[in-house]
C-alpha cells in the first residue's frame, strides 16, 4: 500500500506527463550521427525521495548518454579530493552569458567562468587527470555509479562519437593547457570529458543522482556515501546560478532550484533535504537545454511548492 502522499506525487507526476507529452518544440541535438538518431518523443520523469521512495510515469527506463549532467559530479569530485581553494584557483563560480561550448575563459583570472560549462567541465578533467592519472575516469565513474545506486555504463558509440568529432572541446582542453589550469595533458584531460559525457543513464537514475545531492552526499536507497557536505553544498550553488546555461536566470525564476540540463536530453533538478528530478525529453530549447524538461519541472516545482523562495 502506497501512502497517501506518494499517490498523490504519483498523480501529479502521470498528470504532468501527460499533459505535456505531445508538445514538440525544440529539436534533437544533432552534433554527432550517434544522437541525431535518438526518438525525439520519447519523455520519461521520475522523482526520488530522500526517504529513498521513487515515482516514475513514462520511459524513465530508456537509457540515453549522461552528457552535462556529469559535469557537478565531476566538480563535486574535485571539490573532495582537492578541496575548495584549490578548486577555486582553477575554475570560477561565476555565470557566463554565452553558449555553453563558447571557446572563452575569464579574461581577468585566465580560468573557465565556471564548472557547469564546457571549459570548466573539463578544466575539472584535469584537475582529476592531475590527481588520480589513470584512475580518474574510473573513480568519477564509480562516483557517479554510487550516487545513482547501480553501475554506470559507457555507451561507446556515443564516446567514440563524442572523440572523432569533438574539435572544439580538444581546443579548449588546449586553452586551459596552456593557461596552466592544469597539468595533465590536454587530450588527457579532454578524453576524461568526452568519457564522463558518454556514461549511460536512464530518468529513474538522474531523479537518484539528485537525491543524493539532495540527501546532501549519501544515497537515500543505498545509503552509500558518496561526496562530501562541503562539495555538495558548492556544487548545488553552482547548478543553481549557472547549472541551465545562459537559461539559468530564467529557470531560477521559474522553477527556482539547482538543475543541470545535458544535450542528451536529461534534465536533473535537486530540491534539497527533500527530493531529486529526473526528466528524459531529447528535444532542446536555443540554449540546449530539454524544453519538455523545463516546463515539467516547471509544472512540479508549481504543483509541490518546490520553489526555493516560495512563502510558505
Ligand atoms: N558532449 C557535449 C559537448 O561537449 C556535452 C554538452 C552538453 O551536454 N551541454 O558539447
Amino acid at each position: 500500500d502506497r501512502h497517501p502522499a506518494q499517490t498523490q506525487l504519483q498523480q501529479i507526476l502521470a498528470q504532468t506527463h501527460a499533459r505535456l507529452a505531445s508538445v514538440q518544440d525544440g529539436a534533437v541535438a544533432n552534433y554527432i550521427p550517434a544522437l541525431a538518431v535518438v526518438p525525439p518523443d520519447l519523455f520519461g520523469l521520475a522523482v526520488a525521495t530522500n526517504e529513498g521512495k521513487v515515482e516514475e510515469v513514462g520511459d524513465t527506463a530508456h537509457p540515453f548518454t549522461i552528457q552535462s549532467v556529469s559535469k557537478p559530479y565531476g566538480y563535486a569530485l574535485a571539490l573532495d579530493l582537492l578541496g575548495q581553494a584549490a578548486v577555486r584557483r582553477a575554475v570560477g563560480v561565476q555565470p557566463m552569458a554565452e553558449a555553453f561550448n563558447a571557446l572563452v575563459l575569464d579574461p581577468a583570472r585566465s580560468r573557465p567562468f565556471n564548472p557547469m560549462v564546457n571549459a570548466g567541465a573539463i578544466a575539472v578533467a584535469g584537475l582529476l587527470g592531475d590527481a588520480l592519472g589513470a584512475q580518474a575516469f574510473p573513480t568519477l565513474q564509480d562516483r557517479l555509479s554510487r550516487a545513482a545506486g547501480r553501475p554506470l555504463t559507457l555507451d561507446q558509440a556515443v564516446y567514440h562519437s563524442e572523440a572523432a568529432t569533438g574539435h572544439r572541446n580538444r581546443a579548449l582542453a588546449h586553452l586551459l593547457h596552456g593557461a596552466g589550469v592544469f597539468g595533465v595533458a590536454a587530450e588527457e584531460a579532454v578524453d576524461i570529458y568526452f568519457r564522463q559525457c558518454s556514461l549511460s543513464v536512464t530518468a529513474r537514475d538522474l531523479a537518484l543522482m539528485g537525491a543524493t545531492l539532495a540527501n546532501v552526499g549519501t544515497n537515500p536507497v543505498t545509503g552509500a556515501e558518496v561526496f562530501g557536505v562541503e562539495a555538495v553544498r558548492d556544487t548545488l550553488s553552482v547548478m543553481f546560478t549557472c547549472g541551465l546555461y545562459d537559461g539559468a536566470g530564467d529557470w531560477a525564476c521559474r522553477v527556482g532550484v539547482p538543475a543541470k540540463s545535458g544535450v542528451g536530453g536529461g534534465l536533473l533538478a535537486v530540491v534539497n533535504r527533500q527530493l531529486g528530478i529526473g526528466v528524459f525529453s531529447p528535444r532542446l530549447d536555443a540554449a540546449g537545454n530539454p524544453l519538455r524538461g523545463l516546463l515539467a519541472c516547471e509544472a512540479l516545482a508549481e504543483e509541490l511548492g518546490l520553489h526555493l523562495f516560495e512563502p510558505s
